[in-house]
Order: C-alpha cells, then structure tokens, then sequence
C-alpha cells in the first residue's frame, strides 16, 4: 500500500559515532512535541532520513510546514512510501512527478542503501524513467539541470519517492546546546537574536524587563506574543517578566543622566545572570548589533559586559538592520516588533547618553546606590510563563518557584 508520508533530512556534517545518535534522537523527541496536534502514528529514523507517518496515511503540506521550523530540520520531503514492487514505485513517481507543480524538464535520482535489493540503479532509473516519459510526454529529461528531480530511494524493505522537497531551518536539535538566558525585549532584535541561539540547538529561557509600574504593561504583552510565535519551533522553556519600572526611577535619581542606560542594562544583565545560575543556564545572550544605537558602541558594551562573568553572547553583532528584518519577517515576529510599546527602556532615557564611557565612571555611578539589594529584589519579584513545546526545558528547582506570580491564561496571576 502507498502512503504519503514526510521524509525528513538533517545535515550529518560533524555527527560521528555517539554524538549522531544523540542528535538523532533528540530530533525525533521534538518533532514528537512539536507534531502533538497533528495525527501523526509514527516518527522512525531510517537509514540517515527520520519518516513521519500520519494515521490517513495522507501527510500534508501543514504537517511539511511543521516540520521545517523545528531546527535540526534541513529539508523536507512530502514522499511517497510504497514495497519493492516496481508497478507501485512508479505509479507513486507519476504521482510525485505530477505534483512538482511548473516544469519543462526532469531525471529520475535511484538509490539503493539496502544491498539485497536486486535492481541496480542504473536499471532503476531506466524502469522509472520511461514510465514518467509515457506519462508526460511533453518534458524533456535532462540528467545534467533537471527542473525537478524524482527521488527513488530503497531502503529496509520500503521504497521512498519524491520529487517535492523544501528546506528546513537547519541548525540543529534544541536541547543538544545546553540552555542560555536571553535578554528579551519587543524590539526587532532581540526575538531575532533569540531564534538564532535556539536554531543553534539552546534550550532558550527569554527575560523581559518591563517598565510596570511606571508603564502599562504592553510591552510584556508584546513579548508573550513574540515567544508564542518562537515557542512552535520547540526553542523557549519559559519566559521571565521582571516588573523594573520603580528600581529604574530609583536609579535615575541616583546616577549621572547620561550613565543612566548603562546602569539599567548592568542591573538588567546581573538579574539575567542570577536567573541563569538559577536555570543551570550556561551563557546570556542580546540583540545588540555594534554601533547601531548610542549604547552599543564598544566603550558601551564593556561598561555594561563588566557587570557580570557568564559569557554574553551577541548572535547580531555584525547583522545589518536589513538583515534582522528580513529574518524577523521570516520567523514570524516583525508585526509584533513594530508596535511600539514604552518598556524600561524609554522610561527615565537621558537626553544624552553616554555613548563612550569611561570604565572609572561607570564604575563610581555603580557604587552610588544599592545595586546589589536591587538585584536580590528583583530576582524575587519575577513572573513567568512555562512552554510546553520545549520537551528538553527542565525547570528550577531554588528558591524562585515559591515567589512567582504566573503569566499563564486563567492562572491566578492572569491580568
Ligand atoms: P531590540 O531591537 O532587541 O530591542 P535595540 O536595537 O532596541 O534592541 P537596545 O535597546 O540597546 O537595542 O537593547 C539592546 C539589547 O538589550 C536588546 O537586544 C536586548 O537583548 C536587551 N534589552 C533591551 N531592552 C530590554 C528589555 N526591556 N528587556 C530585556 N532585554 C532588553
Ligand atoms: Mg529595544
């Protein structure tokens, strides 16, 4: 019996001995997750491709397009998975074949990976070929720059034909990079930077800084919508709100204006830090790109990168602002990103920042409030939100579950 499933390919480039068989079933274990609202009967790894099978036996274009988020997906094929049987495997090419949408030319790509299977390729191709030219009598075949390639691939008993095929993500399975803590704002960015690490196979725990109570809390809004639109790749365990609006008015009163944004982010980044250890995370990440506002000039990145020890990864650093919006449209976050929303930080902004800091100002100003009780404060004020498309996320187990008001729908904390 024929039956329309999805054939999904990863990139073995670097994936030896242990190290593959990890990654392998990592992926398998979040396309299980990500799949859970599909009707989907089985996930098996064949022969270097993972087979998604559907209980209609019908795998759609919607199930295709699931797939393709999750990172570690490098391509995905709709395919037809049919027996040994030459009369089936080329009724399926015929249906492949007249499902590849506009071309004029095309070649038949036969492959083997189990031995016992008598035909050789070449005759393969030949049988195949010659079914699809009687059924298409108008294209050429051309072996050198087909349009469309049709894909007979036996392997273990089955024969798999397709001639569809669309890349996937890339990247690779989150959950084999260790987890990290982003810094999360409703900027274009940050959801950008955020995806990027994930895509890179971290487990990613977002932390928004919200101007509440000085601000109405639109911004968190605009957040929780840009890790909705993130969370559907498997990448995001939980996003913290750090409600942040009072401790800045209390820092603007204390420091020089211009060094004010460079105090806020150092608070901002010690906070990150303290839930990182908290998470068992190993590195923080932002959306900074250099030079592209006042306080993203070197000077700037040192004064506030010298707050904390955890590396602080900067996946945007060399990206052009073209680049990150076409990535933002890409991945789903761009309408959210352009309503603007005041968060922490247009609150309390100097007219003129200090765009080159000198370290001993920077570090005068930092000792002229009480930055480490704030920390403490804050750690404890924090709200957050789990989700569970994320299987590899493991909360912690300290001190922040006891004081947390929930960000979930219909839990207490909903506002
Ligand atoms: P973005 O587009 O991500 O908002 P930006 O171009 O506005 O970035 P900045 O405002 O200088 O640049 O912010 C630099 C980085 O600091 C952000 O990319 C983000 O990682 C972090 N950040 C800024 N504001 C917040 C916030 N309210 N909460 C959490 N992190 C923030
Ligand atoms: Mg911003």
């Amino acid at each position: 019996m024929t039956k329309r499933i999805c054939l999904v390919h990863y990139h073995e480039i670097g994936l030896k001995g242990k190290n593959r068989s990890t990654f392998e079933n990592q992926l398998v274990t979040n396309l299980h997750r990500a799949l859970r609202d599909f009707p989907v009967t089985d996930i098996s790894r064949i022969s270097g491709y993972i087979v998604v099978e559907t209980e209609d036996h019908l795998a759609s274009e919607e199930l295709a397009a699931a797939i393709r988020r999750v990172p570690g997906v490098a391509r995905v094929s709709l395919a037809y998975k049919c027996g040994l049987d030459e009369g089936e495997y080329c009724a399926a090419a015929v249906r492949a074949l007249g499902e590849a949408g506009d071309f004029a030319s095309f070649k038949v790509h036969a492959r083997r990976s189990s031995t016992t299977y008598p035909v050789h390729t070449l005759d393969m191709n030949k049988i195949v070929g010659s079914v699809l030219c009687e059924s298409f009598p108008d294209k050429k075949v051309d072996v050198h720059h087909p349009d469309v390639t049709v894909v007979v691939h036996v392997v273990q008993g089955s024969t798999y034909v397709y001639a569809a095929s669309a890349p996937g993500v890339g990247g690779l399975p989150v959950g084999t990079a260790g987890k990290v803590v982003t810094l999360l704002s409703s900027g274009f960015d940050s959801p950008v930077s955020t995806w990027m690490v994930g895509r890179r196979g971290a487990i990613c725990v977002p932390v928004h800084f919200s101007g509440r109570p000085m601000t109405a809390d639109t911004s968190e809004w605009l957040c929780q919508d840009i890790v909705d639109a993130l969370a559907p790749s498997g990448t995001i365990g939980r996003l913290y709100v750090v409600p942040f609006g009072e401790r800045q008015r209390e820092i603007s009163l204390a420091v020089p204006q211009s060094l004010r944004i460079i105090m806020y982010r150092r608070v901002m980044l010690q906070v990150a830090e303290r839930i990182a250890l908290l998470e068992g995370a190993k590195a923080l990440v932002t959306g900074e790109s250099l030079g592209q506002v006042a306080s993203q000039t070197l000077e700037n990145i040192a004064a506030v990168n010298e707050a904390v020890t955890m590396p602080v990864l900067r996946p945007l650093i060399g990206s052009d602002k073209q680049e990150i919006i076409a990535r933002a449209h890409e991945i789903g976050t761009y309408d959210i990103s352009c309503q603007t929303a005041p968060d922490c930080c247009t609150l309390f902004m100097p007219r003129r920042p200090e765009t080159h800091a000198r370290m001993a100002d920077v570090l005068a100003a930092w000792e002229s409030f009480d930055h480490e009780g704030m920390v403490a404060d804050l750690v404890e004020s924090v709200e957050w939100r789990d989700f569970p498309q994320c299987p590899s996320y493991h909360a912690p187990k300290g001190a922040l579950r006891e004081h947390h008001r929930d960000l979930a729908p219909g839990s207490g904390g909903e506002r």
